[in-house]
């Protein structure tokens, strides 16, 4: 029934790829290439079985079609999955057979990092495709993501405080920060300068008493983030945080923004209601935290190769974005979550045009 999935989504391509001699068993899929090259990153995974790996593949690839269209990028979704334990069956031929694969797609899908695959793999799958972008410590290469979707969480976070209360920064806002993790250390040095009061926790006491240590916060225990009274819940470290177990925690918090860099925070689109419903502006998880694929963007030697000026300038654009989405969700009377989906499907539409 692949081809009746395909249909019902607009998937453009998928490319089983099948190398016996090697071991190598992968999935490419190429959602749309519309707008431009197929991009996002190869993920090497042990799913339980093929089927779990094709509607991975597939789930991320499209992800991918929406996170570069809401975000104005000249690309499209595609993502990559290597079937099996990257602890113990990665070997340096299988990813130079993926890496063929890759070179064979012609520039039609561009991959990159993802869980499972690091960047000493993406320098042996490069020695066999161009096709190929996010290779920390390389020359021309962007570097970390982290500081870039910093950026842009922070900008957008500001979007959604304009809108809510009408007030250009953070200056006397309660933060409730999820995740200590390396795009909040980022996003840390940008809320305090924009004198907010941060109330963070980590599930990882080096990380709290790291960041605990550089910055003026309050660190509380990771189950009682849902308890802080605060102006902005930030979910900065894992997904299916705002679901019906902690929504009427957070409605209790007086919270009036969900904005933060996690994927997927939503358990449920219905959740994504349920916070218009309460009066909360929720920042949509794939726009707010495109600043580390609007970064890696700019390495393309087609535009330029990579200046960290340009990639951050337009990075920062991601504040002009959330402020168009709830616009457009306070006009239409629709969530936010729906219009990002429909402002990222438009731009697909026109473009096929
Ligand atoms: P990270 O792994 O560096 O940090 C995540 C942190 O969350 C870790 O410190 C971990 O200990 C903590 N954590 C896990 N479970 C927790 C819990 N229950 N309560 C509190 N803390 C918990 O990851 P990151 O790169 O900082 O990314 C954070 C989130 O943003 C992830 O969801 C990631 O997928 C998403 N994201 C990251 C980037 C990027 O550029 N790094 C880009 C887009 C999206």
């Amino acid at each position: 029934m692949v081809f009746d999935r395909m249909k019902k989504e607009n998937f453009e391509q998928i490319v089983y790829c099948n190398d016996p001699k090697v071991g190598l068993k992968a999935i490419i899929a190429l959602h749309s290439t519309v707008l431009g090259p197929a991009t996002g990153g190869c993920r090497m995974w042990n799913y339980k079985d093929e089927d779990a790996a094709l509607t991975d593949v597939l789930r991320l690839s499209k992800g991918m079609t929406y996170k570069a269209a809401i975000s104005g990028l000249k690309w499209g979704g595609g993502k990559a999955v290597i079937l099996g334990d990257s602890k113990t069956e990665k070997t340096p031929e299988k990813l130079r057979r993926f890496g063929e694969y890759v070179e064979k797609l012609g520039g039609h899908y561009i991959t990159a990092k993802d869980v499972g695959i690091d960047c000493e793999d993406l320098k042996i799958i490069k020695t066999k495709t161009k096709h190929i972008l996010g290779i920390e410590g390389e020359k021309g290469s962007s570097g970390d993501p982290s500081p870039a979707t910093a950026w842009g969480v922070y900008h957008g976070m500001r979007a959604c405080v304009k809108n809510a209360f009408g007030a250009e920064s953070l200056d006397g806002l309660t933060i409730a920060l999820q995740g200590l993790g390396s795009v909040s250390y980022y996003l840390l040095e940008h809320l305090m300068a924009d004198g907010a009061k941060v109330v963070a926790c980590d599930i990882d006491e080096e990380k709290v008493s790291r960041t605990a240590r550089k910055y003026n916060i309050e660190t509380i225990r990771p189950e009682a983030i849902y308890d802080v009274r605060c102006d902005v819940f930030s979910p900065s470290a894992l997904g299916a945080v705002i679901n019906p177990e902690t929504l009427p925690r957070i409605l209790m918090t007086q919270a009036k923004i969900v904005a933060g860099a996690a994927n997927n925070q939503l358990a449920t689109p219905e959740m994504g209601d349920a916070l218009m419903r309460s009066e909360i502006l929720y920042a949509p998880d794939y726009a707010i935290n495109a600043g580390g694929l609007i970064n890696i963007y700019h390495e393309q030697e087609s535009i330029g190769g990579y200046s960290r000026e340009r990639a951050f300038e337009q990075v920062r654009q991601i504040g002009n974005t959330i402020a168009e989405i709830l616009r457009l969700s306070k006009d239409r009377k629709v969530s936010s979550h729906v219009i990002a989906d429909q402002m990222a499907e438009e731009r697909v539409r026109k473009a096929s045009e």
